[in-house]
């Protein structure tokens, strides 16, 4: 009885820690980034509609492949080429995996705190600068043992603060204008640059947003950091086919430059989960709504998460008939750092596809 006891505790170990080699996490997301480039590349209809790319031959030059898989990876050649080699990529409805925001009014507030707080709550339903009164999984994580000062977020976009409530949650939030008050030298840098930088979108360009995140990865080593672009949405919004684009490819580059920087440091390597996701889809089914997203874009909410990490078997482009949530991801973050995530609201169940090895 003894034997089969040890035996059992030890095979349990053995699974518990099968599931603990990510000691490390960086979530990115893409602002209002559609499920139908990711998976289809650029759309031709849009390309050829002067209203919306103005030099259509340059786009297309760039980025179109008659070829469906050449031209997903013509835009998002990191996501294609190096992370669904060794992840996974979820949300291909043409093959059936979808995945769906639980909110129904399919904008950035309840898109960011569906994401973080695992709670699609249905007060949750206004950009404004709100102090987010849900717990995210973010702080959850920071009062964790080890992760004291460990946690921390950039954003383009300034409300972000807000929806991670930095007020309460003690995180580390970097967004916009907000002083990069290091002493680190890249950072004094990107401090002065930032605020002399021209404002195509209202905020600090994404780049800055990316750099000051690397930087600050390089200099201070957090076990999870959260990197959150903007302009796809703005373009999009915009109208600006073109730019939108251009945005969704550099920020793919970006990506493929943070995942090197984490394989070449010894902390990370190998030890880190990346997660890429967004807050929202936009519209399609007319296909004008390509700039739209909310509560009256009935395919808005759709989205779509790509993951590579020691923990998360590699099945590449996910073609399970199946629907996960965004609110599934608080849980997920939450559970590839071998944590249960709890907090003052309901929390849904992680994506277990995710964490199985
Ligand atoms: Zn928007």
């Amino acid at each position: 009885m003894k034997i089969v006891l040890s035996c059992l505790f030890f095979c349990f170990s053995v699974l518990l820690s099968a599931q603990n080699n990510t000691q490390n996490l960086v979530i990115v997301t893409l602002d209002g980034m559609r499920w139908q480039e990711l998976f289809g590349g650029v759309d031709t209809a849009i390309i050829k509609n002067k209203t919306f790319t103005k030099d259509s031959a340059n786009l297309a030059q760039q980025f179109w492949s008659s070829d469906i898989k050449e031209r997903r990876a013509k835009l998002f050649p990191f996501i294609w080429n190096q992370l669904a080699q060794k992840g996974q990529v979820y949300g291909n409805r043409n093959l059936g995996n979808l995945v769906d925001n639980a909110n129904p009014y399919k904008f950035s507030y309840p898109g960011y705190n569906e994401i973080f707080t695992g709670y699609p709550d249905l007060k949750a339903n206004s950009n404004d600068k709100i102090w987010n009164p849900n717990e995210n999984v973010l702080e959850f994580i920071h009062r964790q043992k080890g992760f004291e000062g460990k946690v921390a977020a950039f954003s383009t976009w300034d409300v972000i603060p807000y929806i991670l409530n930095k007020k309460r949650s003690g995180i580390y939030v970097n967004a916009d204008k907000d002083s990069l008050l290091f002493q680190n030298p890249s950072l004094k840098l990107l401090n002065d640059m930032q605020s002399l930088t021209t404002r195509p979108i209202g905020v600090r360009p994404d780049v800055f947003t990316y750099f000051a995140g690397r930087e600050y990865l390089k200099a201070y080593h957090p076990r999870v950091l959260y990197i959150s672009f903007d302009e796809t949405d703005d373009f999009a919004h915009g109208g600006m086919y073109d730019q939108y684009i251009n945005s969704a490819h550099a920020e793919d580059a970006m990506i493929g430059d943070l995942w090197q920087t984490l394989q070449s440091d010894p902390m990370y390597k190998n030890k880190t989960t990346l997660v890429i996701t967004c807050d929202h889809g936009r519209g399609d089914a007319i296909k004008e709504n390509w700039q739209h997203h909310g509560e009256k874009i009935m395919d808005a909410g759709q989205i779509w998460i790509a993951v590579m990490g020691p923990d998360t078997i590699t099945m590449g482009e996910v073609t399970t008939k199946q629907t996960n949530f965004q609110k599934q991801l608080a849980a997920t973050f939450a559970a590839l750092l071998g944590l249960n995530f709890t907090a003052n609201h309901p929390v849904a169940a992680p994506i277990q596809s995710i964490l199985a090895k």
